[in-house]
């Protein structure tokens, strides 16, 4: 039910974090992982079989052909994302427009390069967005304005590419809303203010943050067989923290 052998699944943001602890997870159940992220090169030090890294920008036109080179593609997670804490009042256009490019724009070019592969070879495929539960709340005392409001419309956009896709292509489309995890991108909101670590950990039902592999799991599941009739859906793992 849950594997993922003989699948080709494309990853963005999956030389770290989130996005790497997911391609793992995807290739331990079977599938070719095509490894999609800015960084020049994976933090992973021997990568499994299966691991194919492409050090790309998701806003690079070179994006659609390189997806397209890469034959058959049954899955997707788009996870590439940046984050930036900054005032509401200083924000200036270029900052705030540079988040909706990497969180909104650069997530759909993924999706819709990943959505006509999977029409030309009718493969019927997986798609899953990164959102966050920083999508549906205002987090307190985090002032990230834009980046919140990438995150819902993320979620948003899932739904949608769901309700088009569908119908005739027979392409699931699902978002998942993480809580606060421990990688790089809130290492880097930590740094500044570590006594957040904890205030964050008290914010949710389990009294601690996230590591990236409890996402592995979801991943697994909205890729395969297992969620067979789960589509535009919103999967929360985020320890309670928005219920
Ligand atoms: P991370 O910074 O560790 O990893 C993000 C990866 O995305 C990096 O490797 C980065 O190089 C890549 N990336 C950024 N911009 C890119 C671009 N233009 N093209 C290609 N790759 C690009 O962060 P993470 O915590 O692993 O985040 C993964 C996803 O999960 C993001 O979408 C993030 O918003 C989301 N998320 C994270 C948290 C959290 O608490 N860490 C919570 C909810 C949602």
């Amino acid at each position: 039910l849950f594997s993922l052998k003989g699948k080709t699944i494309v990853v963005t943001g999956a030389a770290r974090g989130l996005g790497l602890a997911q391609s793992l997870a995807l290739i331990e159940a079977g599938a070719t992982v095509h490894a999609l992220d800015l960084l020049p090169s994976s933090t992973l030090l021997s990568p499994p079989p299966g691991y194919n890294y492409h050090s790309i920008n998701i806003l690079s036109p070179s994006l659609g052909p390189l997806i397209n080179s890469l034959g058959p593609i049954h899955g997707c997670i788009a996870a590439a994302g940046i984050n930036q804490e900054t005032p509401a009042l200083s924000y200036t256009e270029e900052d705030f427009s540079r988040m909706m490019a990497v969180n909104v724009t650069g997530v759909f070019m993924t999706c819709q390069a990943v959505a006509r592969v999977m029409v030309k070879y009718g493969t019927r495929g997986s798609m899953v967005v990164i959102a966050s539960m920083s999508g549906s709340i205002a987090n307190r005392g985090l002032i990230c304005s834009a980046y919140n409001a990438s995150k819902g419309a993320v979620k948003q956009l899932a739904k949608n590419l769901a309700s088009e896709w569908g119908p005739e292509h027979g392409i699931r489309v699902n978002s998942i809303s993480p809580g606060y995890i421990v990688t790089d991108m809130v290492e880097q909101l930590l740094a500044t203010k570590p006594e957040r670590r904890q205030e964050w950990a008290d914010q949710n039902m389990l009294k601690r943050l996230s590591k990236p592999e409890e996402f592995s799991g979801a991943a697994v599941f909205l890729l395969s067989e297992a969620s067979s009739f789960m589509t535009g859906a919103d999967l929360v793992i985020d320890g309670g923290h928005s219920a």
